[in-house]
Formats: C-alpha cells, structure tokens, sequence
C-alpha cells in the first residue's frame, strides 16, 4: 500500500525563527519527489515533521486522506534513511534489519522472508552477520535503506542519504538508487542540496529557499523554465 500525501498550509517555527511558512504541497502515489535548497531552507524540519519527529505547529499532513500529523511517529507507516545511517553498532546488518519488525510483533517467518528478499535486491546477502562497523560507507548505506525496505512502508523518507559518500560512490548509489526505485513500488521523498541529485532522481523538484517553495515542476521544467531568478541560479540553467 503506497502514499499520497497531502501538505496544507504548514508552518513551523523554532523560537522566533520561522523555518517554513504557509507550505502546501501534494505528492502522488509511487512519486519520486525531491526536496531540493540550500543548506538551512528547511529541508530536513519538513521531513521531520512528515515522520513525526518534529510537530507540526500550524496546518496538516495527510496520507491517503486520513491526518497524520497528530499521530506519533510509530503509527504513520512510514520509513526514514538517514544521512548518517544509524544503524545499531553492537548488532549484525541482520539484527539490525530484524529489529523494528520484531519489536511491532511481525513474526520470525515473515522476518526472515522479507530480510532475505532486500537482500537480494541489494546485493547485501553477503554482509548479513558482519556488524556496520565492518562495512564500508557504501555498503552501511544499502544496509540503511534495507532496514527501510523490510518495514514495507507506505512511503521511503530520505535526508541527504548520498552526502557522506565520496564522489565516486555517490555517483554509484545515485544510479542504484535511480534502479530501485523501479524495483521498490513506494512513495519516495528524497531530500537534497545537490542538484545533479535532484535532476536524475526525481519524477518532480520542490525547489526550496528561504522558508517557501520557489517551484514545483519536473526536472525539465525547473531547468528549462525556471520560475525565478533564484531556481534559475540555483539549478544553473541560463535565465
Ligand atoms: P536543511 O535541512 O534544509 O539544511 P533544517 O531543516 O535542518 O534545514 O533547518 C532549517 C532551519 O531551522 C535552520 O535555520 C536551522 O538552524 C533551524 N533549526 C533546525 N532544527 C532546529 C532546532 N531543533 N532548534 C532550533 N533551530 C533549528
Ligand atoms: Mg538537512
């Protein structure tokens, strides 16, 4: 079961500092939408508010026309990749794929079913008993959107999850990336600063600065149409 997801009119504030005002934004089902600006425009709070970590201080979030923005975190059906990955050090790449399932009560069969399928779709198999502390920033990387997976969520929620890689590598995954998704039948929301990212990933950009939406359109449409001077810099297409 997959996400549409409705934002109305969310604003959320730190103190006196309005990161966002007033954003309102749909993304369909099985949409690849990136979050796109620069460093501090808001990019993760948004995230973190969709995944219910942070509140939301005015205006909703909705999946599939139920709210969740009122909902704790452990309730909305929904999977984070973080850009430091997370994952437990003490526990094998499996345990650490098995634990959010066995704490919710899924039982061991259906574990072991759902942990061997992504690791085939990863090519992780082999890394299965090796703690992250053994693996490379690469393979701790497929290990995190692999714990995603197993959750079988109504949508994937990434934040920055290419950054800490090197170039080589993010090039690499960014192209793994781009395969799953095809493979993966989900919403995905993907965060980013990098623009090449946005570019190739994306089926739409939310173009974001300065605590608004700048633009919304396909990758097409942000780089040969940009709606302003900000987008037109920001992606590097001539205005
Ligand atoms: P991005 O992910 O786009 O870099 P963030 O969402 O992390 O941006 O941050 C947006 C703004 O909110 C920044 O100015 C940041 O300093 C501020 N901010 C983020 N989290 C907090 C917090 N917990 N308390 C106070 N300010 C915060
Ligand atoms: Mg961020």
């Amino acid at each position: 079961m997959t996400a549409q997801i409705e934002i109305t009119e969310v604003t959320k504030r730190y103190g006196a500092l309005t990161v966002l005002e007033n954003l309102s934004l749909s993304i369909k089902a099985n949409e690849f939408m990136v979050f796109l600006g620069p460093s501090g425009c808001g990019k993760s709070t948004l995230l973190r508010m969709i995944a219910g970590l942070e509140s939301v201080d005015e205006g909703t979030i909705a999946i599939n026309g139920r709210r969740i923005d009122t909902l704790p975190p452990g309730q909305r059906d929904l999977a984070m990749v973080f850009q430091s990955y997370a994952l437990y050090p003490h526990m094998s790449v499996a345990d650490n794929m098995a634990f959010g399932l066995k704490n919710i009560g899924v039982p061991a069969d259906v574990i072991a079913t759902r942990l061997s399928e992504a690791a085939r779709m990863l090519e992780i198999g082999h890394l299965m008993e090796r703690k992250p502390g053994q693996l490379s920033g690469g393979q701790r990387q497929r290990v995190a959107i692999g714990r995603a997976i197993v959750k079988e969520p109504k949508a994937f929620l990434f934040d920055e999850p290419l950054s800490n890689l090197d170039a080589a590598l993010r090039v690499r995954t960014r192209v793994e990336l781009a395969q799953l998704r095809h493979r993966v039948k989900s919403t995905m929301i993907f965060v980013t600063h990098d623009q090449i990212e946005a570019m190739t990933l994306a089926d739409r950009v939310v173009v974001m600065n300065n605590r608004r939406i700048e633009q919304i359109g396909t990758p097409m449409d942000i780089y040969t149409r940009p709606a302003t001077r900000f987008v037109a810099t920001f992606v590097g297409s001539p205005t």
